[in-house]
């Protein structure tokens, strides 16, 4: 009787966790026609964020930030430039060499920036920053040499959101993803960063400040001119595009030359009614460093992926006991499920799920699981990549409604390129799969064959340089 017992109550525990997972999946759904509201729920967010002066409007309001980028690279630029990339967990230093439309001569430096930077004083950040590049220009080789007497000259990759004054200034806005450093915010970053160089003995110029989007569309139109917006699908996500300036009611008196002006959509603050969050979401909101903020970047990007298995797999040991009468104590731990590791058990085709195995054991020191149960943590894993990658693909659909370039029009098959990089997109492969078929579903086969993803490989740091030189103090390279 004791046996029969037990075999009932595991069999009424497996139930209830399969529950659980059929019902995060049905409120995960985002079926095409849900898809289509959110893209044109973007397309009205970005016409309301371009309308209205930045103190106006809900905080869930697109923010559509200026970036004073109103040419994109022309191929002429030349020169040596430096580029500082800061914005996920690597920051990344780089020295560049340009001539005649190519890269010349490239060479690159990554460093993790300790975790404890991230959240500490906007000093200690800014000074190990300036001493990374300090180090950086000390182990100069002799292939790149700038004119005697010319000042160095920085491109400032800085990934967050920030209302700037200028090409070469902007006070931060807030922070996002890993970091929290309440002494920036409102601060200008490239004087903090101008500071600290100082304070090192390092004598170099930030000539263009640029978000991590607009690098990557500056670097990706400088190898293909259909290139008009770029997405970054990496810890978080955002995206920028090339706008008329004349739809751009807020920039008021500022009409520049060329027509244009580069927007930073700061999509990661889109929200919608039509978005699918779950009670997994608002845990994760909760427990964040930022919340009720960035809330489609929470359901999208790399920083928050495995950090939603995670909260489901605890709900179901908590209330399924899906891993035996004890919850394992590493699941309770926020984060430690990261996205590559949820990357790597969806990939897992081995017949036994070995992968998925070990994971769960080095990770979350669970053994012992069986193959049903391995199974359900691949479907988990799916589910919330197919929801991040989807919807991914209805925010690009919006800015593609935005630009006119959602249907054919006239007959005539536009070419449009869109650049994308981050390492969600770049090693997650089932994501983006999903993405770019979801893209094709929404657009419908005609257009789609007319709009392109084109992966960037590192092109915000060579977009950072790029702009570094179109907006150089020198007059002989600005002249190029
Ligand atoms: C930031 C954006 C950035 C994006 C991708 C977001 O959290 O707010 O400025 O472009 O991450 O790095
Ligand atoms: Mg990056």
């Amino acid at each position: 009787a004791v046996v029969v017992r037990r075999r009932m109550q595991r069999a009424a525990r497996w139930e209830k966790a399969v529950a659980i997972v059929k019902d995060f999946e049905e409120k995960c759904g985002t079926p095409t026609w849900k898809l289509e509201r959110v893209a044109d729920a973007m397309t009205q967010e970005m016409h309301a964020g371009l309308a209205a002066s930045d103190s106006q409007g809900a905080p869930t309001m697109l923010k559509m930030l200026i970036t004073y980028v109103s040419n994109l690279p022309s191929g002429d630029e030349k020169g040596l430039f430096y580029a500082l990339d800061l914005g996920g967990t690597n920051f990344r230093v780089l020295r560049v060499q340009l001539g005649g439309g190519a890269v010349v001569n490239q060479e690159v430096s990554e460093v993790s920036i300790p975790l404890d930077l991230m959240v500490g004083t906007s000093e200690a950040l800014f000074d190990f920053i300036a001493a990374e590049l300090a180090k950086f220009v000390d182990q100069e080789g002799p292939d790149f040499q700038l004119p005697p007497g010319r000042q160095r000259e920085l491109g400032f990759t800085f990934s967050f959101p920030v209302m700037q004054s200028s090409i070469a200034s902007g006070n931060l806005i807030k922070w996002t993803k890993g970091f929290s450093i309440d002494d920036t915010v409102g601060q200008d970053v490239v004087a903090e960063l101008t500071r600290a160089m100082k304070r090192k003995g390092l004598d170099m110029r930030v000539s263009a400040l640029v978000n991590d989007t607009v690098g990557t569309l500056a670097g990706g139109r400088y190898s293909n001119k259909d290139v008009v917006a770029a997405v970054i699908l990496g810890t978080g996500t955002n995206a920028a595009y090339v706008e008329r300036a004349n739809a751009i009611p807020k920039l008021r008196g500022l009409l520049p030359k060329s027509g244009e002006m580069v927007i930073n959509m700061e999509w990661g603050t889109f929200w919608s009614t039509d978005l699918p969050f779950t009670e997994y979401d608002y845990v994760l909101d909760a427990e964040s460093l930022n919340p009720g903020e960035q809330m489609f970047e929470k359901i999208i990007s790399g920083m928050y992926l495995g950090e939603i298995v995670r909260i489901v797999l605890c709900k179901m040991a908590e209330e399924a006991s899906f891993f035996g009468d004890i919850i394992p104590p590493k699941l309770k731990i926020p984060f430690t499920l990261r996205t590559p590791d949820l990357s790597a058990m969806h990939h897992d085709t081995s017949s036994d799920l070995k992968v998925v195995d070990t994971k769960l054991k080095n990770i979350l020191e669970i053994s012992n699981t069986s193959l049903e149960m391995r199974k359900v943590v691949v479907q988990l894993c799916n589910i919330v990549a197919t929801r991040g990658a989807r919807l991914a693909a209805a925010g690009i659909l919006g800015i593609l409604i935005k630009l006119g370039r959602d249907k054919i029009k006239d007959g005539e098959k536009k070419r449009t390129v869109i650049a994308l990089d981050g390492g969600l997109y770049e090693h997650y492969t089932e994501y983006r799969k999903c993405l770019e078929n979801t893209l094709k579903e929404l657009l419908g086969e005609e257009v789609s064959e007319s709009i392109v993803i084109e992966q960037s490989n590192d092109g915000s740091g060579i977009g950072a340089a790029l702009l570094a030189a179109s907006h150089s103090q020198f007059l002989e390279v600005n002249k190029s």
